[in-house]
């Protein structure tokens, strides 16, 4: 029923697999030995954490932030308000950040000030999708990236439109019809 609304689909979900393992790996490296929290931001990295966590084979602790940056909109405002915060202290702890998208980088520059400030004993920043064409945030560049997509807008395994799509298993464009 869904995938009438969808256009082309970009990322198939043997890919987003694909991606998730290759990230797990790479992550149960960089952190053997470490305490780390995972930070997932809420709502659209929800499913990416839930499948990221999987796939590290280390000790960790979870945690969820919840950030406003685009309302209803296609553009990031460049403001970011906190909706909800973290349940625990991250002084002292390693913190890795985990995102379902970068766009122009803002929400990220935020979390990351914020968390150094908070005196993080290291941050760090992982995310499924990375839209590179769209920074306009210089110096912050994720620690790892699942896969780089082109400048659309896109939906699915989390990502929404109006809230909606978040729980298509591929990442897709919708029709221009829907936006209408
Ligand atoms: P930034 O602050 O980097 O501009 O925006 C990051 C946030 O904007 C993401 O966490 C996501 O919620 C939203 N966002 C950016 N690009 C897209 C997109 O293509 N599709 C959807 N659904 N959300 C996006």
């Amino acid at each position: 029923m869904l995938e009438k609304d969808i256009l082309k689909i970009l990322v198939t979900p043997e890919e987003i697999q694909q991606a998730v393992d290759r990230l797990g790996e790479q992550l149960t490296k960089d952190y053997e030995g470490k305490e780390v929290v995972v930070v997932g931001i809420l709502r659209g990295a929800a499913i990416f954490m839930a499948d990221i966590i999987r796939s590290m084979d280390t000790y960790l602790e979870i945690d969820f932030m919840d950030v406003s940056s685009y309302g209803e909109a296609f553009e990031s405002s460049g403001e970011v308000r906190i909706i909800k915060d973290l349940a625990s202290s991250i002084e002292g702890r390693h913190v890795l950040i985990v995102e379902d998208i970068i766009d122009s980088g803002r929400t990220l520059k935020y979390l990351v000030d914020l968390f150094h400030y908070r005196k993080a004993a290291s941050v760090r920043i992982c995310t499924l999708l990375d839209k590179k064409a769209r920074r306009v945030v210089k110096g912050i560049e994720p620690d790892y990236i699942g896969i780089d997509i082109p400048d659309e807008f896109v939906v699915g395994y989390g990502l929404d439109y109006k809230q909606k799509y978040r729980n298509l298993p591929y990442i897709g464009v919708l029709k221009p019809e829907v936006y209408q």
